[in-house]
């Protein structure tokens, strides 16, 4: 059982994740990757710095050679991956969690996120004092690059329709970057796509004071109004590092995260009809809404489930090649760019999209699903497992169709309800996530299972 990795690479507050452990990880990382040449980025948190040192130190002094990317986003740091051929990549940032929180995001030289299986054996690396300090004329090199957003930019620019984005020149979008990294890139590539922009919180400042880092529909209040005054075509906001993007569509709807992944597969399967491309199976984790799965079979194409988490959609990737992968809070990757979730790619093929129709109209192409979670507190892994094996024993004993892909989930032969049920990695829970035609069947479901959860 990995003890600093979870389901994304290692989080902590700044007492925990320090950074004498910091340089620890950074060493068993470098060691990991074979001492090759490693990306190091990170968002603008206020202890960012102070580990970026650490991991660079660490890094260099097992004999890596380090490419400093500075202050960007998790996808423009993801994209340079391929760009510069390094083995690896580190980025520090804690994604949408409060400030006082910071994390080491691990991806491997095919832009694979590291899982918490492969994050042990990383550890195993720390713990067995299996270092290796370099000899003192071996230490890495470490460098600056500086036009890794301009590189992103570009390669974003590059693949949209150019025909589409000169129809939309001058309409009015509002972008919430949320005092995150999101203030590196999104208004310059939107005001180079020729666009009305106006923004809010889009100055970088690691105390997020605007707003809090996940792009809830709570939390992007500001934004939802911005729109509606501005009269604008639509608002976009992301989270902390990037990867995840949220739209306002121009009546003021807020469009969550399940819905922007369900209009990436339509905008992205329709392309691929136009220009007669086959491969079209779709990955996602098995917590996401039926509505992806449904825009997807309009297409004829099927969807691949994996278990909760990047890195496990990542990995389904790249054992059998998809036409887009995402997960249900707004993170959509794209192959085309790269493995990453790209919160800006997603965001400018939404943009490219109003070409032909406005959002609203778009979305009106979803099927409307509800979803309701709930979790309750179990201490230790048995507990949990006791809870999880109820749940899977009332599937057997009632021949319900079920899974077993990330705890359990169990389809209902209505086939548009189901529930999920599987114990937390890293908390003292086991979560109850159901999704229905209705809020209150969805509802009903979250509590008649957990009923039989707790026995
Ligand atoms: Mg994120």
């Amino acid at each position: 059982m990995a003890k600093f990795f979870g389901t994304n690479g290692v989080r902590g507050k700044f007492n925990e994740l320090d950074p004498t452990l910091t340089l620890k990880l950074a060493q068993a990382i470098g060691t990991y990757f074979k001492f090759g040449k490693i990306l190091v980025a990170g968002d603008c948190r206020l202890t960012g710095p102070t580990l970026n040192a650490a991991v660079i130190s660490g890094l260099s002094s097992v004999g890596c050679e380090v490419i400093d990317l500075g202050i960007v986003s998790a996808p423009t740091a993801e994209f340079m991956i391929e760009k510069t051929k390094a083995a690896g990549c580190i980025i520090i940032t804690a994604s949408h969690n409060p400030p006082e929180w910071n994390a080491l995001k691990v991806v491997d030289g095919k832009g694979v996120a590291v899982s918490k299986e492969r994050g042990e054996e990383i550890e195993k690396l720390m713990l067995d004092s299996k270092i290796k300090l370099a000899e003192w004329n071996k230490v890495g090199k470490i460098s600056k690059y500086e036009l890794a957003v301009r590189d992103h930019i570009d390669a974003i620019k590059k693949v949209l329709s150019s025909e589409k984005i000169a129809k939309i020149k001058n309409n009015k979008i509002v972008l919430d970057c949320g005092n995150g990294a999101a203030c590196t890139i999104a208004p310059k590539l939107f005001n180079e796509l020729g666009l009305d922009v106006l923004t809010i919180n889009s100055h970088m400042d690691g105390r997020f004071p605007g707003r809090p880092s996940e792009p809830t529909e709570a939390n992007v209040k500001e934004l939802i109004a911005a729109v509606k005054t501005a009269k604008a075509d639509a608002g976009i906001a992301w989270d902390g590092d990037g990867d995840r993007v949220i739209f306002v569509d121009e009546t003021g709807n807020y469009v969550i995260g399940d819905k922007v992944f369900a209009l990436s597969i339509i905008w992205k399967l329709a392309a691929q009809k136009t220009n007669g491309e086959r491969n079209n199976d779709i990955i996602t984790t098995v917590a996401t809404s039926k509505a992806a799965e449904e825009v997807a079979k309009k297409y004829g194409a099927k969807t691949r489930f994996t278990a909760i988490g990047a890195p496990y959609l990542c990995e389904e990737f790249v054992k059998k090649p998809g036409a887009i992968a995402g997960e249900e809070v707004g993170g959509v990757i794209w192959p085309e760019m790269s493995l990453a979730k790209d919160g800006f790619y997603t965001a400018a093929k939404m943009v490219e999209a109003l070409s032909e129709k406005p959002l609203s109209k778009w979305l009106s192409e979803v099927p409307v699903y509800f979803n309701v979670k709930t979790k309750i507190e179990a201490f230790g892994d048995a507990k949990k497992q006791k809870i999880v094996a109820r749940v899977l024993n009332c599937a057997k004993k009632n021949k319900l169709k079920f899974n077993q892909i990330d705890g359990v989930r169990i389809d209902f032969p209505d086939t548009s309800s189901w529930v999920i049920v599987r114990a937390s990695g890293t908390e003292n829970y086991v979560r109850f996530f159901a999704e229905a035609k209705t809020e209150q069947k969805a509802k009903e479901l979250v509590e008649q299972y957990k009923k039989i959860a707790t026995g």
